[in-house]
């Protein structure tokens, strides 16, 4: 089911989560284990998020050095499959453009439509770990919205093959990113607000934000997307603070601000076990004032602490 639907057919604030596939190596048991206590909480949908392919140099025998290319987190799209097998659960798959031509996007695309999965977050992906800025693979995509635009094109049974006839219609539910706190790259939030309308006139279903500490943001965001008529659901989305380090880290990798009470509070800890606990009620919070606000789904990326988001989601629903 779309999510979009699943919006529709409630009128209370649903709940999603977010989860990272396993590094490779790591067997599929892992995430059960890491979504198992999740699943009470009755999630409308999961997504699982996508990790592009990184280029490394390995030594060979003679000292030269041979350019691999590894990808340390593969298997979104079956991942969504067993997910949705095993927990009989909505699964949203996130499309980038970054390495990915147009043709290996329309056979992601076909095989989750064969896989039955009818919703896909679509992004840019940011770029490699080599490149100081994002560059799209040749003949790719350079943004989000030319990757949207794609599969709205199968939407409308339009495939890269021309000469194809009696194309079956794909059904994709389109989510999108939005950014309270601005994108990085944007230069300015009127710059940034115009290219999310411009998604979203495109064809986006609905807006995922990126995570956000102080609910003043995202209203404010939400309030600026409605005065230049973006209309379609804005969903919040939450991530817990959970080690001292993240006061740098989330900032730099994220480029957002936490607010000064919580960074305080966090500072102030002694153990990252005293850090969860702050984390956790920061989360409880921003969840409650969230839900009471109305707002459509509370969507929380869960990674590396389930338990700490099914503690908040226990408590506010
Ligand atoms: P875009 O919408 O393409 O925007 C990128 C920048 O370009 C913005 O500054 C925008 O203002 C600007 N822009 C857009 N269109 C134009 C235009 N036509 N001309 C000039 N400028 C333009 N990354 C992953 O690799 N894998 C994931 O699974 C993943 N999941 C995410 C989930 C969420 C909810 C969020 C918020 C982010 C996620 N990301 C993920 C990170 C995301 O890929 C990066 O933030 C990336 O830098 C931007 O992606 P985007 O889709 O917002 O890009």
């Amino acid at each position: 089911m779309k999510v979009t639907d699943h919006i529709n057919q409630s009128n209370k604030t649903l709940v999603s989560f977010e989860i990272l596939p396993p590094l490779k190596g790591k067997g599929i048991q892992s995430l059960y284990s890491h979504l198992d206590p999740l699943m009470e909480y009755n999630p409308s949908f999961i997504n699982v998020t996508y990790h592009r392919s990184e280029h490394t140099f390995k030594k060979k025998a003679d000292g030269s050095f041979e350019k691999v290319v590894v990808r340390k987190r593969p298997g979104t799209e079956s991942i969504c499959a067993s997910i949705m097998n095993k927990y009989n659960v909505d699964t949203v798959p996130h499309l980038i453009c970054g390495g990915f031509g147009i043709n290996e996007t329309e056979d992601a695309l076909i095989n989750l439509n064969y896989l039955g999965i009818d919703n896909v977050l679509v992004l840019r992906g940011d770029a490699a770990k080599n490149e100081s800025a994002f560059e799209p693979e040749p003949g790719g995509h350079q943004f989000a919205i030319d990757l949207l635009k794609q599969v709205k094109n199968l939407n409308d049974g339009i495939y890269l093959e021309e000469d194809l006839k009696n194309t079956i219609k794909t059904k994709f539910c389109i989510g999108v990113a939005g950014y309270p706190e601005k994108h990085f790259e944007a230069p300015n939030m009127e710059s940034d607000l115009k290219h999310l309308k411009a998604k979203v006139d495109a064809g986006a279903d609905y807006i995922i934000t990126q995570m956000f500490f102080d609910n003043a943001k995202y209203f404010a965001f939400v309030n600026a997307c409605r005065e230049i008529g973006i209309n379609v659901p804005i969903i919040p989305g939450l991530k817990p603070v959970y080690t001292k380090k993240q006061l740098t880290i989330l900032p730099k990798t994220f480029h957002i601000d936490l607010p000064t009470p919580l960074s305080e509070a966090v500072q102030a800890c002694k153990t990252d076990l005293d850090v969860e606990k702050i984390g956790e009620e920061w989360m409880i919070e921003q969840s409650k004032e969230l839900k009471k606000a109305g707002v459509p789904v509370l969507h929380y990326y869960t990674l590396g602490r389930p338990m700490l988001v099914a503690n908040v989601v226990k408590e506010v629903f």
